[in-house]
């Protein structure tokens, strides 16, 4: 996944740079300095409970996503850097940088909206083999003060499907301390079905591709009503990602999906701007229970 997907990146992706393909010795030199002096900055999405309506103050947890923004060329964007930190050996170092940020953010969150909300954390498959990863989740959490039962570690489908004895060992040892599991991005990958009963996983987060195909055909909605039939069957929360447009929205409740992510709910934004956002929306609402939490 380095060069091509890094070129890949850099061609198509948002807040795309201006570099040609191959090496880019500079940014990753940048990179790096970022991490070393902790500038890397993280905005967070609400996953809500489908159904309530594109302002929805319903949100149950919040992901926590990183965003670095280079001092010369502007927003850089994940698609770019995290390929690069993956493939250069400072993928634990970000997550590290982005996991204690997010804490403290999810801290000011839940003492501005009192809402008992869950967060998670993007993790690399290479980072959960380190040895160091559960003693410095457990440390960052006692440090900034968030419940390791609010937290939860999200690893992609690919790194389940390639799953090392030392990937499934530390996966059950977030659950033995009570940080929960999710399986992101499911539903690109190509074997992880035949794995799903006997991954230590709490959500399923159904991948943008699937949620944007869900109102394409009655197949593809049959295929997701037995999914989350199953899911149900084995313990695990589905989370559809990338939910864009009412009908989305509507045919998710349709199938009965518990929660959901996506644009159309709430962008990630920065701490400060979605607690504005919430509030807001809260009074607006007038309803008591508007914010909720405790999935
Ligand atoms: P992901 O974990 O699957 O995160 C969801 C991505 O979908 C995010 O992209 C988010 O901004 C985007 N998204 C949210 N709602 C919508 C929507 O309605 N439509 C569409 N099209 N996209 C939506 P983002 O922030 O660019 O991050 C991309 C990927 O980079 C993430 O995918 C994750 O795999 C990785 N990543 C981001 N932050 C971190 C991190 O701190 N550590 C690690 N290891 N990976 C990270
Ligand atoms: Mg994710
Ligand atoms: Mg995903
Ligand atoms: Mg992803």
């Amino acid at each position: 996944r380095t060069d091509t997907a890094l070129y890949e990146a850099k061609a198509g992706g948002r807040g795309r740079v201006a570099v040609a393909g191959g090496a880019d010795d500079d940014l990753l030199e940048d990179l790096r300095t970022a991490l070393d002096a902790h500038a890397l900055d993280v905005v967070l999405q609400p996953v809500v409970v489908p159904g309530v309506g594109p302002d929805a103050t319903r949100f149950v947890g919040v992901e926590a996503l990183a965003r670095w923004t280079h001092p010369v060329r502007g927003p850089v964007s994940p698609a770019v850097f995290i390929p690069l930190a993956e493939a250069n050996d400072l993928i634990g170092d970000l997550d590290r940088v982005v996991t204690r940020r997010a804490c403290a953010d999810a801290v000011l969150l839940r003492e501005a909206t009192g809402a008992d909300l869950f967060l998670t954390v993007n993790a690399s498959g290479r980072h959960l083999v380190d040895p160091g990863f559960v003693p410095d989740l457990l440390a960052t959490a006692a440090e900034t003060g968030w419940p390791l039962s609010g937290l939860v570690v999200e690893v992609t489908e690919s790194t389940v499907e390639s799953a090392s004895d030392a990937t499934r060992d530390t996966l059950e040892e977030l659950r033995a301390v009570g940080v929960r599991v999710a399986i992101d991005d499911f539903g690109t990958g190509y074997s992880a079905l035949s794995q799903l009963d006997t991954m230590p996983a709490d959500f399923l987060k159904l991948d943008a591709h699937f949620t944007a195909q869900l109102t394409v055909s009655d197949r593809r909605r049959a295929l997701l009503a037995g999914l989350l039939r199953m899911s149900g069957d084995l313990g695990l929360v589905v989370i559809a990602e990338g939910v864009e447009t009412g009908e989305q929205e509507d045919a998710l409740v349709a199938l009965g999906c518990p929660l959901a992510q996506g644009y159309w709910h709430q962008r990630p934004q920065p701490v400060a701007a979605l607690v504005a956002a919430l509030l807001a929306a809260r009074d607006r609402d007038d309803s008591p229970g508007a914010v909720l939490g405790g999935v």
